[in-house]
């Protein structure tokens, strides 16, 4: 019963496209980070792809999942297990990380970015280039004075400028 209960708990928790934690659970974790935790040493991480709509123009919607599978499969495992590395929605991840200083959250966030700014992304069937696809990110450390809402907008100001000022960019907001 007990694990029964736990598969269906982790089920519920899955995005179905990429596998990584879903919105809900990130909802639910980043709750628990702003009201419950000791506020010291949470960093937010929003990352996206950048220009993902000439992706899916070019190649069809089928080759834009593909890659966002692959940006995920990347930040697993860059992330590493300790984590929530979640779908924030669409073509947007958003990574909270605890106990960790806005340095080595800034340090993981490049080393996604410099990954993708090298890839050479090719269609597995008929071996087509995709060529590169690059993402953009914006990191915050949660304040002792923050809500849920002032925490993720202040990630998504520092995004929202790492497009502005050109893409494939970190961009940290203190
Ligand atoms: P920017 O660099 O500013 O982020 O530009 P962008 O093109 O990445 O952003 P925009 O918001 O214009 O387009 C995002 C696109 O992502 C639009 C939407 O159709 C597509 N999209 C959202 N979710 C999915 C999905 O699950 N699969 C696929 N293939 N496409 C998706
Ligand atoms: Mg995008």
């Amino acid at each position: 019963m007990k694990a029964e209960l736990e598969a269906v708990k982790a089920t519920a928790e899955k995005d179905a496209l990429t596998g990584l934690k879903n919105r809900g659970s990130f909802d639910k974790e980043i709750d628990h980070v702003v009201y419950n935790q000791n506020k010291v040493d949470a960093v937010l991480i929003m990352l996206n792809i950048d220009h993902f709509k000439r992706v899916n123009d070019s190649f069809g919607h089928l080759v834009g999942d593909r890659v966002i599978r692959y940006v995920s499969a990347l930040l697993t495992q860059v992330m590493g297990p300790e984590h929530h590395v979640s779908r924030y929605g669409g073509e947007e991840f958003a990574i909270l990380l605890t106990n960790q200083s806005i340095d080595t959250a800034s340090q993981l966030a490049n080393k996604v970015r410099i990954a993708m700014s090298n890839s050479k992304l090719q269609r597995k069937d008929s071996g087509e280039t995709i060529g590169k696809v690059t993402v953009s990110a914006g990191i915050t450390v949660l304040k002792t004075d923050d809500n849920i809402d002032s925490f993720i907008d202040r990630a998504d100001k520092a995004l929202y400028e790492a497009k502005e000022t050109g893409r494939n960019k970190v961009v940290l907001s203190e």
